[in-house]
């Protein structure tokens, strides 16, 4: 039996895709008229797409024509009669789309809520990423077991949409999945270990805390994610930049102070033999900054002015930001001049290197047109550039 975590997604190839998932498994237990499919870590599996157990094993339930039967207390979800686990997982992939999934933009940050409408009620799905409503398909049956158990409302705050960051934030943190928080608990900790230790950037004496903290942190996530089975362990999902990728990913919504968090980041990929590498730009530019960007970059400039030591690294954070703008957050395509500006003030990314990304299209991170509307979205900040070299030349014409 395979192991491991998955894209929500899985016709998303992309490694570093945020959103993942433990990959399903089952267990027959029983024969003959009394064998039932278990789904050991159904919980876990639907944790992560923010719907409860029971929708997805009542889903299955639906689809196959088979009963099913839930024990929440002792965390078992039951299907009766033998599926196989590809076939279930064939079926998670249906769930995903037709409950999960934003129809609009296709991200799995979605909220069910329940609508009356007289004496009928509609089921929508709210889009954290793009705002949009889009309602399921009513005619399912599983409908009708959803009207009857409402998700729970679990949430503290409303994250609001790139444009309006300026609304409150409070403690407004959206995430409700368990091992999140348990990761963020231990990732807070870490944070303050190292502000302790006033770690240096060149320091490689770490105190031995932070690295036990770090290797804690570290078997905590893989026994969450990847279970108990030894086989299958995915070699992607298992790179250092897969881990690293990770690693961010859950640390970074408590972050107080980007800059420890920052230092956090260049150990940890150090740690991972990683900090040299160019391939890892594209990983922390997809792993740390979200639909916030603008505000996230100033925090973390030290960061990229450390790990950004060459042409080639400028060209793969400019791959990690065609990304992240590209493919995870479209909605951010109008401030990519400004992210570029960011980058360039900080004397990260060099006019030529920008430049020249700019007035090529590749294939290396995204897919063509995607690399057309980021290059394309770029011009203003492009132009500017041009411009003012430009004053400069006069000036200098003029002497
Ligand atoms: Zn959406």
């Amino acid at each position: 039996m395979a192991s491991g975590i998955v894209n929500i997604r899985r016709d998303v190839d992309d490694k570093f895709y945020r959103y993942r998932m433990p990959l399903l498994t089952t267990k027959i237990e029983g024969k003959g008229n009394g064998i039932k499919t278990v789904i050991p870590n159904m919980s876990d599996v639907a944790q992560a797409l923010s719907r409860p157990p029971t929708y997805t094993t009542k889903f299955f339930g639906c689809e196959l024509g088979a009963q099913t039967s839930f024990d929440e207390k002792n965390d078992r979800y039951i299907v009766n009669g033998a599926h196989n686990a590809d076939r279930l997982r064939e079926l998670l992939d249906v769930f995903i789309d037709k409950f999960v999934l934003c129809k609009s933009c296709k991200n799995p940050e979605t909220e069910l809520v329940i609508l009356k409408k007289g004496r009928t009620e509609d089921i929508i799905r709210d889009c954290k990423a793009c705002g949009e409503r889009t309602g399921v398909d009513m005619r399912h049956k599983l409908t009708t077991f959803i009207v009857k158990n409402p998700p729970v409302k679990a949430k503290k705050g409303k994250k609001g949409n790139a444009g309006d960051a300026a609304a409150e934030d409070g403690d407004g943190n959206e995430s409700d999945d368990m091992m999140t928080k348990k990761i963020k608990a231990e990732a807070a900790e870490l944070n303050t270990e190292a502000a302790l230790a006033k770690e240096d950037w060149s320091a490689d004496t770490s105190p031995e805390a932070v690295k036990q903290r770090m290797k804690a942190l570290e078997g905590s996530m893989a026994a969450a994610v990847i279970g108990g089975d030894d086989e299958g362990s995915d070699e992607d999902v298992n790179s250092p930049y897969s881990v690293l990728g990770r690693w961010i990913d859950e640390t970074r919504d408590d972050v107080d102070d980007p800059k420890t968090h920052a230092i956090a980041i260049y150990k940890k990929a150090e740690e991972l033999g990683i900090e040299k590498k160019h391939k890892t730009m594209p990983v922390i530019v997809q792993a740390l900054f979200t639909d916030d960007v603008l505000k996230q970059i100033e925090g973390y400039t030290p960061l990229f002015a450390k790990v950004v030591t060459s042409e080639k690294h400028q060209k793969s954070l400019l791959g990690g930001i065609e990304r992240l703008v590209g493919l995870a957050y479209p909605d951010l395509l109008p401030v990519v001049p400004k992210i570029l500006m960011a980058f360039y003030q900080a004397d990260i990314i060099d006019e030529e290197v920008v430049t020249q990304w700019g007035t090529h299209v590749s294939k290396k991170y995204v897919d063509k047109d995607t690399s057309k509307k980021v290059r394309k979205a770029s011009e203003p900040f492009l132009t500017w550039l041009a411009d003012a070299d430009d004053d400069e030349d006069d000036e200098e014409d003029d002497e």
